[in-house]
């Protein structure tokens, strides 16, 4: 972690062309206000250098990981908050509508739990072993496998970010 080095508008530039890419070829999509989004992309890479993870630049993040595990960008609450407000709370992630122009983003309000915001223990269990039903808390991406892949196929997210679906096992007999 470096707190002390300036994030240079370079850095700022390309991870936001790579963002950007990323989104486009997930179905997601940027805010198209160009200065807007510099500045929410230029607060992920000063936050990842803060803490070491990309924690969401509109929220205070506590700098345990596992306590802001739901904060990272992209955040649990981008999927919801695009479907109900076009936005996610940061507007750095829009609808279609708003990136076309056809609409403008309105206010997002906090989807956050409030105790989330003091207290969250990472809830990524290890299984005992065999294949688990594994889902991406940010996406709803499924997979059965042993482990959870190192990144989700469709949102990007690490594999941090995935959750092990809890069955109930119905007996024969
Ligand atoms: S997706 Fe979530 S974490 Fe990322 S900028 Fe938007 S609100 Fe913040």
């Amino acid at each position: 972690m470096n707190e002390s080095r300036e994030t240079t508008a370079a850095e700022v530039d390309a991870y936001y062309a790579q963002l950007d890419r990323e989104a486009e070829a997930s179905g997601y999509h940027l805010n198209p206000d160009r200065e807007t989004t510099w500045q929410l992309v230029r607060g992920l890479l000063v936050n990842k250098a803060r803490y070491g993870y990309q924690a969401c630049p509109c929220r205070l993040a506590s700098g345990d990981k596992r306590q802001d595990l739901d904060i990272i960008c992209p955040c649990d609450y981008r999927d919801p908050d695009l479907s109900d407000y076009g936005a996610c709370y940061c507007s750095l992630y829009v609808d279609s509508d708003v990136r076309e122009g056809k609409k403008a983003v309105r206010p997002v309000p906090e989807r956050r739990p409030a105790q989330l915001a003091t207290a969250q223990a990472s809830e990524t269990p290890t299984p005992e072993g065999g294949t688990s039903l594994w889902r991406c808390r940010v996406c709803g991406y499924l997979c059965a496998r042993n482990a959870p892949p190192e990144v989700c196929p469709i949102c990007k997210a690490k594999k941090e970010r995935f959750e092990v679906l809890k069955l109930a096992v119905i007996a024969r007999g």
